[in-house]
C-alpha cells in the first residue's frame, strides 16, 4: 500500500531590531567576543523586569501580516518553564494560547504547479544564549540571550522534503522583504524544527511523529526529512510504525537522525501567563494599517510584472525580489511609461553598480534618460554613460540633460549638420558608393561606420541610415 508524507515546519526567524527584546542591548552580536552583549535583564538576574521593544513587535507583526495572518486585538505572553544553561531565567518568555496572530497562508510553486501552504500562528518570543563545547568543557555565552524572535507554524500541509525546503525559502524571501528578519542562515537567524509522519494514502487520521530539532540549513533541512522519512519507512514495512511522538536530533557529519527522547508536550512546559508584561493590543485601524503597508508580496509583483509589463521571467523575478528595487522600478516606469526599458535599464547599468541603493539617481533621472534615448537625443551607449555619472554623489541634483550636456552626448539629428556628412563621405569613398549600389549591402555598413566617425559618434545612428538609404537609392 502506497504510504503518504505529512511534513509540518516550526520556524525561529531572529527579527533584524537595534536591541534584544526585553532590554537595550545590542541586538547585533555575531562575532562579538562571548558575554559582551548582556545586562542583567537578558542575564536572568533575579528582581530584573522586561519591557518590550517595539520595534520587535513592529517587525513581528509585519512578518505575520505578510505571511497572510490575522493580527489578534489581543495577545499576551507566557512563561515556558525548562531547565537548560543556556537559559539563564530558567523560562523563556513565549506566547502560548493567544499568540500576536494565527489562520495564515503562504504560496509555493513546485513544478510548476501553486500550493497554498496554511500557517497556523506567528508568535513572539526571545532567544536564548548559546553553548560552546570545547575539548576541556561546556561554556556559555548569553549574547543571544533575549533576542526576539517570532516562531512560525505551519499547518501539515507539506508532501515531501521538496516542498519544505521551497517554503522555507519563500518565507525566508517573504521575512526579508518587509524587513522584519535578514534570516541569514550563516548567522543562525534562521532555524527550522521538521515534523514528519507517514499514513496509508487515502487516509484522513495524522500518525505519531518524529520532530527534527535545530536544522539551520535548507540542505540539512532537506537531507534529515529525507532520511527520517526513509527510517519510517522501513517501520511501517516491517509491521511496526512509529506509534509515539519523539524528538529527533540531526547529525549533519553522519546524515542521519538519532532519537532523543519523547516528544515535550504543553504540559511538560507548565506555561503560565507572565506577570511581569501586559498584554498587546490592536485596535481595528493599527491592524489595517499593518496589512496595508504590506499588501504586495514578492509572488504578487512577480505575477503582476509578467502580466502588466510583459517581462520575462528572470526580469521580473530580480525586480520583484528586493522591496526597494521594486518601488525605484515601478517610480521608474511610472515616469516613463516604459516598463521594458526601464527594467533593462535598472537591470543591465544600475544594479551593475553594487552600492546602487546609497548612490543619489532617483527614478525621473532614469526615466529622463529613457525618453532623451526613444527621442533619439541619446543613444543606448550615452544613455548608459548618464547613468553611470548619475550615480556618482558629485553629480548629485543634476538633471539627465545637463548630465548629457555636460558629457556631451547630444547625437545631432540636424539634417543639415547630417547632410554635410553624408555628402562627404558619397565623395571620398566612390568605390564603397558603387559597391553598395551593386547591391552589396555590407558597403552601407561602412559608409555609416565613416560618417559616425567623422562625426566623432556625435550622429543619430537611425538619421545616418535613413540618410544615407534616400541619397543613393
Ligand atoms: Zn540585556
Ligand atoms: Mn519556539
Amino acid at each position: 500500500m502506497e504510504l503518504e508524507t505529512i511534513i509540518g515546519l516550526e520556524i525561529h526567524a531572529q527579527l533584524s531590531t537595534k536591541s534584544k527584546l526585553w532590554c537595550g542591548c545590542d541586538n547585533d552580536a555575531f562575532g562579538a567576543e562571548p558575554n559582551t552583549r548582556v545586562c542583567p535583564v537578558c542575564m536572568g538576574f533575579p528582581g530584573m523586569l522586561p519591557v518590550l521593544n517595539k520595534e520587535g513587535l513592529d517587525k513581528a507583526v509585519r512578518g505575520a501580516a505578510a505571511l497572510r495572518c490575522k493580527i489578534q486585538k489581543f495577545s499576551k505572553f507566557d512563561r515556558k518553564n525548562y531547565f537548560y544553561p543556556d537559559l539563564p531565567n530558567g523560562f523563556q518568555i513565549s506566547q502560548y494560547d493567544q499568540p500576536i496572530s494565527c489562520k495564515g497562508k503562504v504560496e509555493i510553486s513546485v513544478d510548476g504547479k501553486r500550493h497554498t501552504i496554511g500557517i497556523t500562528r506567528v508568535h513572539l518570543e526571545n532567544d536564548a544564549g548559546k553553548l560552546v563545547h570545547t575539548p576541556s568543557g561546556t561554556l556559555c555565552d548569553y549574547n543571544r540571550s533575549g533576542t526576539p524572535l517570532v516562531e512560525i507554524v505551519t499547518e501539515p500541509d507539506l508532501r515531501s522534503p521538496e516542498e519544505a525546503q521551497i517554503l522555507a525559502k519563500e518565507i525566508q524571501k517573504i521575512l526579508r522583504y518587509v524587513d522584519a528578519s535578514d534570516a541569514d542562515m550563516e548567522k543562525g537567524m534562521m532555524r527550522f524544527d521538521a515534523s514528519v509522519s507517514l499514513r496509508h494514502k487515502g487516509t484522513e487520521k495524522l500518525n505519531p511523529r518524529a520532530e527534527i530539532k535545530n536544522l539551520n540549513s535548507f540542505v540539512s533541512l532537506f537531507k534529515a526529512l529525507t532520511y527520517e522519512i526513509n527510517r519510517q519507512k522501513k517501520l511501517w514495512e516491517k509491521g511496526t510504525p512509529p506509534d509515539k511522538e519523539t524528538t529527533v536530533g540531526w547529525l549533519d557529519n553522519e546524515e542521519k537522525t538519532v532519537i532523543m527522547r519523547d516528544k515535550e508536550s504543553a504540559n511538560d512546559y507548565r506555561y503560565f501567563p507572565e506577570p511581569d508584561l501586559p498584554p498587546v493590543t490592536f485596535t481595528d485601524e493599527a491592524i489595517e494599517d499593518i496589512e496595508k503597508a504590506v499588501a504586495e508580496l514578492p509572488s504578487e509583483k512577480f505575477h503582476r510584472y509578467r502580466s502588466d509589463f510583459d517581462l520575462g521571467e528572470p526580469e521580473a523575478l530580480k525586480l520583484s525580489e528586493d522591496k526597494v528595487l521594486a518601488d525605484f522600478f515601478e517610480q521608474v516606469v511610472d515616469l516613463s511609461d516604459n516598463p521594458k526599458k526601464s527594467a533593462n535599464f535598472i537591470l543591465s547599468v544600475i544594479l551593475g553598480n553594487t552600492s546602487w541603493k546609497k548612490s543619489s539617481i532617483v527614478p525621473q533621472q532614469v526615466a529622463d534618460v529613457i525618453n532623451l534615448l526613444e527621442e533619439g537625443t541619446i543613444s543606448s551607449t550615452g544613455a548608459k554613460e548618464i547613468l553611470i555619472e548619475a550615480m556618482k554623489e558629485s553629480q548629485k541634483d543634476k538633471t539627465a540633460k545637463e548630465l548629457m550636456i555636460d558629457l556631451d552626448l547630444e547625437q545631432v539629428s540636424s539634417s543639415n549638420d547630417l547632410g554635410k556628412w553624408v555628402e562627404e563621405v558619397i565623395k571620398t569613398n566612390p568605390q564603397s558608393v558603387d559597391d553598395y549600389k551593386k547591391g552589396k549591402e555590407k558597403a552601407l555598413q561602412f559608409l555609416m561606420g565613416q560618417v559616425m566617425q567623422i562625426s566623432k559618434g556625435s550622429a543619430n545612428p537611425p538619421k545616418v541610415l535613413e540618410m544615407l538609404k534616400k541619397r543613393l537609392s
